[in-house]
């Protein structure tokens, strides 16, 4: 892969990133990691965990074959599987990033390709405060890449527009940025209609179909 995605869930990169596919950010071919795809967690929970991650599974495919990417699943317990954080709430702040999953998530996802030298790496912030995506965040220092880009982890981003205005503190302007055009918000509606077992996907598709949806819909810094 030219370009490889780092998707802490199911519907991360399409949440994130679908106008970036649709505007050829990165270069082609793009792969999509899905990291913890292993998971009890939709809308229906009365599903067991083997309905619950094929269904997930399902939903990743269809988006990678309308957005001409490929996907690769990890196989990674998402965190209420984890027995660090069974119970805990996985957005709370205090819960810590430990280096084993980190370094647990960096090893699998350095495992996929032998040679990273040519190798586009996008990952995300880890804002919106999801120990999952925190986690991600950290991994991607510990990975070889010839480019590594971040993206604003939504929809939190969108639902908060703190949380943007923190990484642009941090890091400045975006390198990239989607707009809130007619296009884009189809896009991005598009995007997450793929993922219809995901509160996170309906509550973007509701952000979306007001009178006027918020301003920046994607954001894209290059950190490396
Ligand atoms: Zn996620």
């Amino acid at each position: 892969m030219s370009t490889w995605i780092l998707s802490p869930h199911a519907d991360d990169a399409a949440l994130s990133l679908a106008v970036a596919l649709r505007s050829e950010v990165f270069p082609e071919p793009i792969g999509v990691v899905t990291a913890y795809s292993v998971s009890t967690f939709a809308v229906d929970e009365g599903r067991s965990q083997s309905s619950i991650t094929a269904m997930r599974t399902a939903e990743d495919s269809r988006f990678a074959a309308a957005f001409d990417v490929s996907i690769r699943q990890l196989g990674l317990r998402d965190a209420p599987l984890r027995r660090s954080i069974k119970g805990t709430d996985v957005f709370d702040l205090r819960l810590p990033v430990l280096s084993r999953s980190v370094n647990a998530l960096a090893r699998r996802v350095r495992s996929i390709q032998n040679d990273w030298s040519k190798t586009t790496l996008v990952v995300p912030s880890g804002v919106g405060g999801h120990i999952d995506h925190r986690v991600a965040a950290r991994a991607s220092d510990g990975l070889p890449a010839s480019s590594v880009f971040a993206y604003a982890d939504q929809p939190y981003a969108i639902q908060d527009p703190r949380l943007l205005d923190q990484l642009r503190e941090r890091r400045g302007e975006p390198d990239w940025s989607a707009t809130a055009s007619t296009r884009n918000v189809a896009v991005k509606v598009e995007a997450s209609e793929y993922y219809p077992s995901q509160p996170a996907a309906a509550r973007m598709i509701a952000a979306l179909g007001v009178a006027s949806p918020p301003t920046i819909l994607e954001a894209v810094w290059r950190i490396q």
